[in-house]
């Protein structure tokens, strides 16, 4: 669930990535619909385990060296293996969207320890990506399976001026917060961002699709911002309303503005993500 990285990509690169994306949205919705997953007035959490149960995927729960999850198919019948160690229901859900993903857009890894050719698999850390384009292909799966645009959409044409709408979106879906504000951010037309940062270090940023701003990957947590809160002391959540330049020193911005952070810790990846939110002038 990482945002890209790495070398800037042409206009005709981000216009077939969009499009790939596109489809792979359509078939998580084909997916859900066709199998009568969703309740039919399309409210609440799809059950992802049916999901997968109807598509032939048995879902056990084992020790996982170092990964999140993994998904082995034998012939038409496939495990998706979750590591005991993950926390939340939010996450395990996510996981078990991200592997039906990967069985449906059909990304194997080919063979496994004995060669086998009819046995494929997967090992992946859907919590953590690695940023390859199969991973991300397999979280925009999970992100429109479990949250799926023409329920969640609405539910992001709201200025977060508090977290609000991302816990709305977490309860409505039975998703992580983490998820649910990277889908907010995906799906509002408010200049949002999802900062995710490790120990005191930006790892990534998600932006809305209207916001520019640059924040650089690497760049140390600033000192008065509600992440620093966590990393100089532990608190688990925190909110200011901080001068523009605080998060974006590099614009220009007008004499007053301001943006809006909401910071979450994710204690057992030592990590935080913010929402950031920088309203218009
Ligand atoms: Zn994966």
């Amino acid at each position: 669930m990482a945002a890209l990285r790495g070398q800037k990509k042409s206009a005709d690169e981000k216009a077939a990535e969009a499009a790939r994306h596109a489809a792979i949205r359509a078939q998580a919705i084909a997916a859900t619909a066709s199998l009568g997953v969703q309740a039919a007035d399309g409210a609440g959490a799809i059950d992802i385990e049916k999901l997968a149960d109807l598509l032939g995927a048995e879902i056990v729960y084992g020790d996982l060296d170092g990964a999140k999850a993994r998904v082995v198919q034998i012939g038409d019948r496939a495990r998706i293996i979750i590591s005991k160690k993950i926390v939340g229901v939010g996450a395990i859900r996510f996981c078990i969207a991200h592997e039906i993903g990967h069985l449906l857009l059909k990304h194997y890894a080919q063979g496994d320890a004995l060669g086998r050719a009819f046995k494929r698999q997967r090992t992946c850390s859907p919590l953590t990506s690695d940023g390859s384009e199969i991973e991300r292909d397999a979280c925009v799966f999970a992100t429109e399976c479990l949250m799926p645009t023409p329920l969640a959409g609405p539910m992001c044409q709201v200025a977060p001026i508090s977290f609000d709408p991302v816990r709305a979106i977490a309860s409505a879906f039975a998703t992580s917060l983490q998820a649910s504000a990277m889908r907010f951010v995906e799906l509002t037309s408010e200049r949002c961002a999802v900062v995710y940062m490790q120990r005191g270090r930006v790892l990534w940023a998600k932006k809305s699709p209207g916001f520019q701003a640059w924040i650089p990957d690497g760049r140390a947590v600033e000192p008065n911002s509600a992440a620093s809160d966590y990393f100089d002391d532990g608190h688990l959540e925190a909110s200011r309303v901080l001068p523009a330049a605080t998060w974006f020193p590099r614009e220009t911005h007008t004499k007053d503005a301001t943006v809006y952070e909401h910071m979450t810790a994710i204690p057992e990846q030592a990590a935080a993500f913010s929402l950031l939110w920088l309203p218009r002038a």
